[in-house]
């Protein structure tokens, strides 16, 4: 591309399009050939204090007086908005995080999604009153935090920026975003269409920059009342550490090495093509990828060969190719996927079958082929840690209480499934599981809108999602008024 053709992109403060206070930007670049196809401005403390106090004049003006009736109001013109621009949106997202088509398409469905079921939310989140002594009355009522900060990463970018700006915004918050520097182009046209929708100024600002830069400046910010954080455990740990030191509380959504149970009794032929997509949507870079196939040992040779089968007939290519999964998101990704499936070959794990890349593609894009691994030992790092690409670890199990204890066995615990006909031992199974969502004879990476989301262990804590998210994007206040 010729430097007039890379669009430039503006961060969103106090309901303006601005630079970067610096005047410094950054490239955005095309993970399929490597190249740079936009700009981002370079936001630093600088930018970021500018729009925590927007924010805050926000909530002390107009924003903080708007009724909750007219929030949904503007919520559902801006989901609206996000559908009437949906094929632009869903190849914008394509482009920048190189997933198929489809993919991106799926993402700006769940997008609007997300804004139209806290639209319906936001005129619904109730209070309570509380019997107490004679001649008293007592209301708890539920409020915004005031300026919320939200960190999101690379892969989902539209979702996990929806996720956790439509319920800030819901309740009545006033919202600081700094997307990832990585991939962010449709963060930024979703948020002008906030403003289209009628966004008073500084209710949603946005500010674009590097993580160390701009990321550390708004979870160190004194102005900010929760921090909800979305990436990975080592960023999480500052964020919670500088949440600490402001005394503010946050939501930390991080990895996972979810797991799904394969028992004999399964519908294999439900159970395959859901445990392929799983681990391949977005190239593994999901983090509830199902990372991890424990299969009962009776059935282990058969249904491993299934899944082979089905590797083997994987492609990789660009968003217009639209096939299985696109490259990974930058070099330092594509190389540590590359040292996993390496260390593993080094260490003697058979690969058992190998995706491949499809025809003419450009050899600077971040290509790795999917790679389904056999038999890892259950002490290897492909059986614990997150690889965050499309390589799946085949592990056999002996029984329910070995495949619980397999299950358990990681740092993480953010999604697992159990794939079984037997009733009892999907309720039993479910309930021992450490994460914070099971599902029985199905997996949805991320799942649907209206459910609960998050982790233990490693994976982080509190809720986004459903109406569990509006409970942590608010805090309550008790009135107790004496009269006698
Ligand atoms: P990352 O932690 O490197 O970056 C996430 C965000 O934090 C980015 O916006 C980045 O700029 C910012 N950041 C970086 N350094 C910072 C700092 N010092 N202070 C404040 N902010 C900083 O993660 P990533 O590489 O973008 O995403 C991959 C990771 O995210 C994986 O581990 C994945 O599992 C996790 N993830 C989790 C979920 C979930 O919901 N649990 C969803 C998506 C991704």
């Amino acid at each position: 591309m010729t430097a007039a053709e890379i669009e430039s992109y503006a961060q969103l403060i106090d309901g303006k399009q601005v630079q970067a206070a610096s005047g410094e930007s950054l490239s955005v670049i095309d993970p399929c050939n490597g190249e740079p196809f936009a700009r981002i401005p370079s936001g630093g403390a600088e930018d970021v204090d500018r729009a925590v106090r927007a924010a805050q004049a926000a909530l002390d003006g107009v924003w903080g007086k708007t009724a909750p009736v007219e929030r949904s109001r503007i919520m559902q013109r801006w989901a609206q908005l996000i559908m009437e621009h949906f094929e632009e949106l869903a190849a914008l997202e394509s482009r920048d995080t190189g997933k198929p088509l489809t993919a991106g398409r799926a993402d700006i469905t769940a997008t609007a999604r997300y804004f139209e079921f806290y639209a319906g939310a936001a005129d619904k989140l109730h209070g309570q009153v509380i019997p107490y002594l004679d001649g008293y009355s007592v209301n708890v009522l539920r409020v915004p935090h005031g300026v919320t900060g939200h960190i999101i990463p690379w892969n989902y970018p539209a979702q996990q920026y929806a996720r956790t700006v439509a319920a800030a915004i819901a309740v009545g918050n006033a919202a600081v975003v700094k997307p990832s520097e990585d991939a962010c182009l449709s963060t930024i046209k979703i948020s002008q269409l906030g403003v289209e929708a009628g966004l008073p100024a500084g209710a949603l600002n946005v500010v674009t920059g590097l993580g160390e830069e701009a990321g550390a400046a708004l979870s160190a910010h004194s102005g900010v009342s929760f921090i909800s954080f979305t990436g990975s455990p080592e960023v999480g740990t500052l964020v919670q550490q500088a949440a600490a030191r402001n005394h503010i509380g946050c939501t930390l959504e991080l990895g996972g090495k979810s797991p799904q149970l394969v028992f004999a009794d399964a519908d294999l032929d439900m159970a395959l093509p859901v445990v392929v997509k799983a681990i391949i949507q977005h190239a593994g870079q999901t983090c509830s990828a199902g990372s991890r196939v424990l299969v009962e040992q009776s059935i282990y040779d058969q249904f491993v060969g299934k899944i082979a089968d089905a590797f083997s007939r994987l492609r990789v290519g660009t968003p217009e190719m639209d096939l299985d999964c696109g490259p990974l998101m930058n070099p330092t990704q594509r190389d540590k996927v590359i040292g996993f499936t390496k260390d593993a070959m080094d260490n003697g794990i058979p690969l058992l079958a190998e995706g491949a890349l499809a025809e003419g593609l450009n050899p600077n894009g971040y290509w790795v082929k999917p790679a389904l691994f056999g038999n890892v030992p259950r002490d290897h790092k492909l059986a614990c840690e997150e690889v965050f690409g499309p390589v799946l670890s085949a592990i056999p199990f002996d029984g329910e209480n070995d495949a619980i204890e397999l299950a358990n066995a990681t740092d993480y615990g953010l999604v697992g499934a159990v794939w079984t006909s037997n009733g009892d031992r999907q309720q039993r199974v479910a309930k021992r599981m450490n994460c914070g969502q099971v599902f029985i004879n199905n997996f949805g990476a991320g799942g649907g809108v209206e459910l609960p989301f998050g982790g233990m262990k490693k994976s982080g804590h509190g809720r986004e999602k459903g109406f569990l998210a509006l409970e942590h994007m608010t805090t309550t206040k008790t009135v107790v008024h004496f009269h006698g």
